[in-house]
């Protein structure tokens, strides 16, 4: 996929028409949803009905009296394990509705999450996640269920419900009505394979910093040719990976 397909599922409406996009989170805490999503512009959006949010309680398929979700590392080893029957269950009610939802194990061995996987997953109808606990979930469930491991990061999270957030954050924002100004999804960070230039706005001098002379020419040819300068600049300073992997 180009970086102009990527800008086309960021920006045209989704496929499905009217229905709000769907956030599934299959999870041991379902009273943390929709915590910090129900604020500002995402926040907005949900009340608005552009999406929508809900969370499978594991412990509802739990086993036995105690409604119990994991058990010992099969061959030994420190910590618990989270059931393949259990998850599995509360993940076959996640898409009762809708077989065809993506669906993600959110997992620091996944595949990194990106904003091209953002923008496809919210061209989509929606996305279920599945939070780990503990040691994580047992394989055969993940196998079973094709289960797309993904990271948010370099780092291990004590549970995956941090991470869901992140990815639905990550979507919603690029539903189409959810941020204000398509444009200025445009000019983010990663949109075009590279960083954002630096942003400034009032006052015009503070503690003897000015603004750059440029932005106050009022020559937009010349301050698009300065932005896209310090992007450049930015990105071959701290992501050189970023050039590399757009062929620049
Ligand atoms: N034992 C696992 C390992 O070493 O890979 C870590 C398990 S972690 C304590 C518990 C859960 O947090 C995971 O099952 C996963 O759902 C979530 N998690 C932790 N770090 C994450 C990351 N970087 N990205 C996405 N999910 C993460």
């Amino acid at each position: 996929m180009s970086t102009g397909d990527l800008d086309q599922l960021a920006h045209f409406p989704q496929s499905n028409g009217k229905q709000p996009w769907r956030a599934r989170v299959v999870t041991l805490y379902p009273e943390m949803f929709p915590g910090p999503l129900a604020v500002s512009v995402v926040g907005s959006a949900l009340e608005a009905g552009l999406w929508s949010i809900e969370a499978i309680d594991l412990r509802a398929y739990g086993t036995g009296r105690h409604r119990t979700v994991d058990d010992h590392p099969a061959g030994g080893g420190a910590g618990m394990v989270l059931r393949c029957d259990v998850v599995a269950e509360a993940i076959d009610a996640a898409r009762k509705d809708e077989p065809a939802l993506p669906i993600v194990y959110a997992s620091p061995r996944g595949e990194p999450l990106t904003q091209r996987l953002a923008a496809e997953w919210a061209a989509g109808a929606g996305l279920i996640v599945v939070a780990g606990r503990f040691e994580g979930v047992d394989q055969r469930v993940i196998e079973a269920r094709g289960l797309r491991e993904v990271s948010i990061g370099d780092y291990v999270l004590s549970g995956g419900e941090l991470a869901a957030f992140v990815m639905f954050d990550a979507c919603v924002r690029l539903l189409p009505g959810v941020i204000g100004s398509s444009a200025s999804l445009a000019e983010e960070s990663f949109c075009n394979g590279l960083l954002e230039y630096p942003q400034y706005t009032r006052p015009r001098e503070w503690e003897g910093r000015t603004l750059p002379d440029v932005l106050l020419s009022g020559d937009h040819k010349r301050i698009a040719e300065w932005r896209r300068a310090e992007s450049e600049r930015l990105t071959r300073e701290r992501r050189p990976d970023l050039l590399a992997r757009h062929g620049r």
